[in-house]
C-alpha cells in the first residue's frame, strides 16, 4: 500500500561532473527495479545538472534544504520556489546536520515545511535523537516534539506529500545502525503519533524511512519491519554500486 523510497543524501559531495557521471552509472543499475521511488540530493548547485541527466531514469532529485521565504532580500537562502524550477520534486527538511551546526529548529523546520508543500514539493521531515537522549530514555519525548513541532498547523490533506525519516543521530555516519527491532519501534511510535494527531487513515498511508548507516548488507532486514517504509542514505548513496545494492533491497 506504501511505495517504498529510497532517497541518498549525498551532502557536501560531487562536483557537477562526479554527481553526473554517478547518476549516469546508476540509472542503468536500478533501471528494472519496479514499485520503488529513487530520490537523490545533490548540493544545490548541482541541482539541474542532476536533474538533467535523471530526466529519463526513475531517479528524482531532492534539495537538502531549504528557506520559507518565495524571494525577498535573504542573501545566501533558496525557496523551494527556485528548487522546482531547478528541477526538485522533493525536500529534506531538518536534517540533524543542520539541527546540530546550524541552527535549525523545531520552528524553523516547519516553516520551511509550509513553504515546501505550498510550492508543490514532497518533504522528507528528519526527526531523531541522540545518544545522550536515547541513553536519558528521552527518545520518544524527543520524537514526539519533533514531529508534532514539524507538522504544526499542516493540514491532513497535505499529509500525503510529507515523508518522515527517523533518523537516531548516533546511527549517522557512524556505521553504527540501529538494530531493526530498535528502528521498528521507533517508527511504530511515530505512526501511532500521527494517528492520534491526524487519524489512523493518514498515519496508515505515511511513509516512514529510516536513516542511519544503511548499507546493501543491511536494507533488507530494515525494510521488512511492518512501520519501515523505506531508507534515507548517506554515506552508501555516494557509490553507485552500493546505493543500487539498496535500492534493490527485493531482490
Ligand atoms: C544521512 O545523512 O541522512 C545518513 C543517514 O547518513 P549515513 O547513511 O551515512 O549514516
Amino acid at each position: 500500500m506504501r511505495t517504498p523510497l529510497i532517497a541518498g543524501n549525498w551532502k557536501l559531495f560531487k562536483t557537477l561532473a562526479e554527481a553526473k557521471s554517478l547518476v549516469d552509472e546508476l540509472a542503468p543499475l536500478i533501471s528494472k527495479v519496479q514499485g520503488v521511488e529513487v530520490v537523490v540530493a545533490p548540493v544545490f548547485t548541482a541541482i539541474s545538472t542532476v536533474a538533467a541527466a535523471a530526466e529519463k531514469t526513475l531517479i528524482r532529485v531532492a534539495a537538502q534544504d531549504c528557506y520559507w521565504e518565495e524571494e525577498g532580500a535573504f542573501t545566501g537562502e533558496v525557496s523551494p520556489k527556485l528548487l522546482k524550477d531547478a528541477g526538485c520534486s522533493h525536500v529534506i527538511i531538518g536534517h540533524s546536520e543542520r539541527r546540530q551546526y546550524f541552527g535549525e529548529t523545531d520552528e524553523t523546520v516547519n516553516r520551511k515545511t509550509k513553504a515546501a508543500l505550498k510550492a508543490g514539493l514532497v518533504v522528507l521531515l528528519c526527526v531523531g535523537e541522540t545518544l545522550a537522549e536515547r541513553e536519558s530514555n528521552a527518545t520518544f519525548s524527543v520524537i514526539k516534539t519533533q514531529v508534532s513541532g514539524g507538522l504544526a498547523g499542516i493540514p491532513a490533506a497535505d499529509l500525503a506529500q510529507v515523508v518522515i525519516a527517523y533518523e537516531p543521530v548516533w546511527a549517522i555516519g557512524t556505521g553504527q545502525t540501529a538494530s531493526d527491532e530498535q528502528a521498528q519501534e521507533v517508527h511504530a511510535f511515530i505512526r501511532s503519533l500521527v494517528a492520534e494527531l491526524y487519524s489512523s487513515l493518514e498515519a496508515d498511508a505515511l511513509r516512514i524511512l529510516y536513516g542511519g548507516s544503511v548499507k546493501p548488507e543491511n536494507v533488507k532486514g530494515l525494510m521488512s519491519q511492518a512501520d519501515i517504509d523505506g531508507a534515507l542514505v548517506g554515506g552508501a548513496s555516494l557509490k553507485a554500486e552500493s546505493f543500487a545494492g539498496i535500492v534493490r533491497f527485493q531482490g
